[in-house]
């Protein structure tokens, strides 16, 4: 069988969610599981967290997918709903909408639902991506509360478009604005993600909606989970299955793009860009090859890719390789690959069975 796999580490999960209880203790927390968990299998991580105070989100789908999984815990769909045909099922299923634009609220206010909902109002304090605009938070407020499809309006949310860069003042800026905006409206407020959560206290509120960390990734721009005592959860691991020794001037992979500069060893790793695993990354990202770190040579192919074992000669087909994970910060593959740690977990393709470990 080949032996590339993810194994998710649900122990580490589960300190992780208790490291972000830690950091802010006064809150409760909605649990990031949208896109497949970040790719660590959605269901697989609402179980493991299933001490999260809610979960939160991106679409219908997900949420009925945990709800036919038996997952009873509140679920806000972050989003809220794409469409008034929408709206049935949240009801019926007791889903959590975020409202934020006046389409959503004028649909809701001409629908007819089996039992009214309870709602999030989403306000734009300045990303600039969805939200009623702050000057308009009020009268939203007030609309929601008088929608006979609204049982309750929770309170107010808005997310934060700055928060990894604790030197940016912006971060400050939205939080001020928004409880500045929202000042006397009844119900609940919630800010933070996973760098608000660590680097800005203030931000903290009601409910915090923590995603990376719980994944062991830190959330900050050049940051490793580690310095936050988060653990890594997902581990992308495979194996040698070829190990060549080549001569001087011979070349690597297609195109030639690794020509040997002496006499040395080269291992085949059975996973690739097939497997999720960046091709444009370049020469010298390390894989782990038995523990140590070995440095890639040549082009990422679609099932495999190939590494330097100048520093092992003696590595055999079938020894351990680790791409990212437990030993190698996926944050660490991510600045090589010129992206986010999110990227890349989420990327993982179906063909990569998961193993769990610590169940
Ligand atoms: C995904 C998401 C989060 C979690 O963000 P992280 O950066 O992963 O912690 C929080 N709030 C909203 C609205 C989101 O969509």
């Amino acid at each position: 069988m080949r032996a590339t796999q993810v194994v998710i580490d649900l122990a580490a999960l589960r300190h992780n969610l208790a490291r972000a209880r830690a950091a802010a203790p006064g809150s409760r927390v909605l649990a990031a599981i949208k896109a497949n968990g970040y790719g660590h299998g959605m269901l697989r991580v609402a179980r493991a967290l299933d001490d999260a105070d809610g979960f939160g989100v991106a679409c219908l789908a997900e949420a009925i997918q945990l709800r036919e999984a038996g997952v009873t815990q509140p679920v806000v769909l972050l989003e809220g709903f794409f469409g008034a045909d929408e709206l049935e099922a949240i009801a019926r299923h007791r889903f959590i909408p975020a409202v934020h634009n006046l389409a959503q609220l004028e649909q809701l206010e001409q629908a007819r639902l089996s039992q009214p909902l309870t709602v999030w109002l989403k306000v734009d304090s300045g990303m600039h991506r969805l939200g009623f605009p702050l000057q308009q938070a009020r009268a939203a407020w007030q609309r929601l509360h008088a929608c006979p499809s609204v049982a309750e309006v929770t309170g107010c949310m808005t997310h934060l478009a700055n928060a990894d860069n604790l030197d940016d003042s912006f971060t400050a800026t939205q939080i001020a604005e928004f409880h500045r905006h929202t000042a006397g409206l009844p119900g609940q407020r919630s800010i933070a993600n996973s760098a608000a959560l660590l680097g800005w206290p203030e931000s903290h509120s009601d409910w915090v909606r923590p995603g990376i960390m719980l994944y062991g990734i830190s959330p900050l721009l050049g940051g490793r989970g580690e310095q936050h005592g988060l653990k890594p959860v997902m581990t992308l691991r495979s194996e040698l299955i070829a190990v060549n020794h080549l001569k001087r001037g011979e070349a690597v992979g297609y195109g030639g793009a690794f020509v040997c500069p002496e006499d040395m060893t080269v291992g085949v790793v059975a996973a690739g860009y097939g497997d999720g695993y960046p091709r444009h990354v370049p020469n010298g990202v390390p894989v782990l090859v038995n523990g140590r770190r070995a440095p890639l040579i040549g082009r990422v192919s679609m099932d495999m890719l190939t590494v330097d074992l100048r520093g092992q000669p003696g590595a055999r087909p079938g020894d351990p390789v680790v791409l990212w994970g437990e030993g190698l910060p996926v944050e660490e593959i991510a600045e090589h690959a010129g992206t986010i740690a999110y990227e890349l977990l989420c990327r993982v393709m179906p063909r990569v069975d998961a193993v769990e470990n610590g169940a």
